[in-house]
């Protein structure tokens, strides 16, 4: 449809200006306005001006910058734009006199603009660019500003309307866009740390009234730092995409994942409070995170650890919330990683102990305080020691010995480990280049020393300063940051095997375990990791046919195995059974100073005997730890002795008879019912009826804790919870009732 004379109404006048952004549009409207608005009583006849107007016009609807409409009064197009109008699928023909709002999406779909529309039109009001759908007939989605006037004529009769329209498709797009930027993540898809602490702090402001729980777990990627150094940033990037598929994969249906930023993430779960639940969702997470990834042809192994918080207990605001999960990831971390950890009340403590532990750390080597223990490693065929694995020991000066499980995670993340690790292998060089005979010294090489390019160099000078022979030095190496198939990588094995150094493969079994590594790369020994050796004996356990055929793989290979951490004659036996040539444990010694090792090497080798328990015994946590006794309305104070999932051992109360119901209140609201089982004076056996779950953290805890909403509920108020919330003794102690039983403390007094 073209624009001609006709679409001026009686008075002559066109539509005032109309959308913003046509600016062409709203000055050739005015302008034939003012021509027109003189007009009297007949239409004037098309002057040049108006003619020249028209023209313009039209050029203008076919750039498809705009266009224009217009209706009778009974809302019916005269009028449209052919542009318009093939963007709904149809003609401007096929449209004159059927309703302008067909133009736009049906009710069903409409939004709140699609509804003013009927309404505006009928109230006969001018409206300015109204954002409007488009009745698209394919997929495209288009959207226009339309703006309308009512015409009417001189009797102020209602004519129709008259308007023009823009599309506004991009515009709304980027708006759109940029509201979804600040929503996302852009690297990975994710919700971002803004629109999570939104949503975290809604729902728990709704938990709060209606009484749910809620968890939030906080994950951090051990080494990806590493990854990030060597591999390069957009390799980096590969890798946190791929963290965050495996994540919403692990966690499905159960809870949303977000990206915090750099390598943490958060997870919500909604009414989640069951720490054996959480704790084994948490397992399952690591253990995703932790298989190998394949970036850019590189392989590469992190790792993940979890900090868990659950509200109400662990906080009732997204801050206190975030606050308790962040000092539980800090604790994970500190653990050792690649764990998770609940929040607890003590870790508050424990992270100032581990910043005080960071400060110190600085200057322990300044200080002398850091020291080289030695542990046998034998050869189990006839117990002679084929070498020494040099430990680091850090003698704090005011904490006593720290343990390197403690310390050496703290200069990684500190950056002394490079420093740190080399006075290691030359002090390690130094002893063993004083000791009789071939025996060799394994020195541990963290994954950021062997990262940095400098190793050979380091390695070389502390050979040659000792006066060491090469193929006396092994170096221990961890499969966590195995770089497989990267270049430097390589380079880095193989400038260590021209330097004529041993190669072990250090912790086999508590990473990704892949008999991969062992084909590629030149080791010389593999040592099996001491959990790897211990959980063979549960029942149900792979371990030991895996040892059995990583023993016979490295045979095949020409590699040594050592197995870690054998502590008893049984294990020793099994061990010896596996074909493991190799063993390292308290069995035979534990690690010992230099000073004592070179006393006893004047016999040239060294033979030991093994000694120790007969059988490993199972685990059990050997603890002094107050617990709370419940029994019918009085609360006993009293020891446990030791832990173990299904039971404890009590000390305190006296005479208990077999079968007394107890409940056992362990505080911050962790409560288990339980039945004793064995009772011997002061100390009984009990029983729980639900079993402890695995804290994280090398302990147990309850599953379940009592809600501080059910306290409430007892008439006790829960602004926040504060640090002594949960009252130790849950039971009240009814006036004038006597206890049934008498305590130790009573009983001796008595
Ligand atoms: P690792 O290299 O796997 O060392 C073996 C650990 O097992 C040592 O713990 C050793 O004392 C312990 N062990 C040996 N036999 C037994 C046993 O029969 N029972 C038990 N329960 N444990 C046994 P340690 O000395 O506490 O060292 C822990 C870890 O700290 C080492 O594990 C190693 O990864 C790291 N580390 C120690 N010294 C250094 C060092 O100089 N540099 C680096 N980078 N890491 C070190
Ligand atoms: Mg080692
Ligand atoms: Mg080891």
């Amino acid at each position: 449809m073209k624009l001609d004379q006709s679409q001026f109404d009686n008075n002559g006048e066109m539509a005032p200006p109309v959308s913003k952004p046509v600016h062409f549009f709203e000055r050739m409207t005015a302008r034939i306005s003012g021509q027109t608005a003189a007009a009297t009583s007949s239409p004037p006849p098309p002057n040049i001006k108006t003619k020249e107007a028209l023209l313009l016009l039209q050029n203008y609807e076919e750039t498809r910058q705009g266009w224009f409409w217009s209706t009778d009064k009974d809302g019916n197009l005269t009028y449209l734009t052919e542009a318009a109008a093939q963007t709904v699928g149809k003609t401007a023909n096929d449209l004159v006199g059927t309703p302008f709002t067909q133009l736009f999406v049906g009710d069903e779909q409409a939004r709140d603009n699609q509804r003013t529309l009927p309404f505006l039109l009928t109230k006969q009001t001018k409206f300015m660019e109204l954002q409007l759908q488009a009745a698209t007939t394919d997929e495209d989605i288009c959207w226009w500003a339309v703006s309308g006037s009512p015409q009417f004529d001189k009797a102020r009769n209602f004519t129709g309307f008259r308007g023009s329209g823009t599309n506004v498709t991009a515009q709304r797009r980027s708006v759109e866009d940029t509201a979804r930027m600040a929503m996302f993540d852009s690297l990975t898809g994710l919700a971002n740390r803004a629109s999570m602490s939104k949503k975290l702090d809604t729902t728990l402001a709704a938990f709060q009234q209606q009484k749910r729980t809620c968890s939030i777990m906080l994950l951090d990627l051990d080494r990806f730092k590493i990854v990030n150094d060597t591999l390069g940033h957009p390799a980096g990037d590969k890798l946190l995409k791929q963290v965050a598929k495996r994540l919403i994969r692990a966690v499905g249906d159960a809870g949303e994942v977000s990206r915090l930023g750099g390598d943490e993430f958060q997870i919500l779960l909604q009414d989640w409070e069951d720490r054996g639940d959480l704790g084994e969702l948490a397992n399952t997470i690591i253990s995703v995170l932790s298989q190998p990834y394949s970036i850019e042809g590189s392989r590469c192994i992190i790792g993940a650890s979890v900090g868990i918080a659950i509200s109400p207990f662990d906080g009732l605001t997204s801050e206190d919330l975030v606050r308790s999960a962040d000092l539980a990831l800090y604790a994970a971390k500190g653990a050792g990683r690649g764990r998770f950890q609940f929040f607890a009340r003590d870790l508050q403590q424990a992270a100032e102990d581990r910043r005080i532990l960071e400060e110190d750390l600085r200057d322990a080597l300044s200080k002398d305080e850091l020291t080289l223990s030695y542990q046998p490693i034998v050869n189990v065929k006839n117990n002679t020691v084929t070498g020494f694995e040099a430990l680091m020991r850090w003698n704090h000066p005011e904490r006593g010995p720290i343990s390197p499980a403690l310390f050496i995670p703290i200069a990684e993340d500190t950056n002394l480990i490079g420093p740190m690790g080399e006075w290691a292998l030359q002090k390690a060089c130094k002893d063993a280049a004083k000791w009789p005979g071939n025996i060799r010294v394994a020195v541990n090489v963290s994954p950021i020393q062997f990262a940095d390019d400098q190793l050979p160099h380091l390695v070389k000078q502390a050979l040659k300063t000792s006066g060491l022979p090469p193929a006396r030095l092994e170096l221990e190496i961890t499969e966590s940051v195995f770089l497989g198939e990267s270049a430097e990588t390589e380079e880095m094995f193989t400038a260590l095997k021209e330097i004529g150094v041993r190669l072990a493969l250090d912790d086999f079994g508590t990473g990704y375990s892949s008999l991969s590594y062992l084909q590629t790369a030149p080791f010389d020994k593999i040592k099996i990791d001491q959990s790897f050796v211990r959980g063979a004996n549960e029942p149900g356990s792979r371990n030991g046919a895996i040892i059995a055929a990583i023993v016979a793989l490295a045979e095949a290979l020409d590699m040594e195995t050592t197995a870690e951490g054998i502590e008893a004659l049984d294990e020793l036996d099994w061990i010896r059974d596996l074909q493991v040539s190799h063993v390292q444990g308290y069995v035979y010694s534990m690690p010992v100073k230099n000073e004592q090792l070179c006393e006893k090497f004047e016999s040239g080798d060294w033979v030991i005997m093994p000694e120790g328990p007969s059988k490993q015994r199972s685990e059990r946590f050997s603890m002094f730890r107050k617990v709370g006794i419940i029994h019918d309305n009085s609360t006993y104070k009293t020891m446990v002795r030791n832990l173990s999932k299904t039971g404890a051992l009590i000390e305190g109360i006296v005479d208990v008879p077999v079968g007394t119901r107890f409940v056992v209140d362990f505080g911050d609201g962790q409560i288990a019912l339980s039945t004793v089982r064995r009772s011997m004076e002061q100390q009984q056996g009990i029983e729980f009826d639900q079993q402890l779950v695995d804290d994280g953290n090398g302990g147990l805890c309850t599953r379940n804790r009592v809600s501080p909403y059910l306290i409430a509920a007892a008439g006790m108020n829960i602004p926040n919870v504060p640090a002594n919330f949960y009252p130790k003794e849950v039971a009240p102690q009814i006036n004038g009732a006597l206890p049934a039983f008498y305590t130790t403390d009573s009983w001796k007094a008595g």
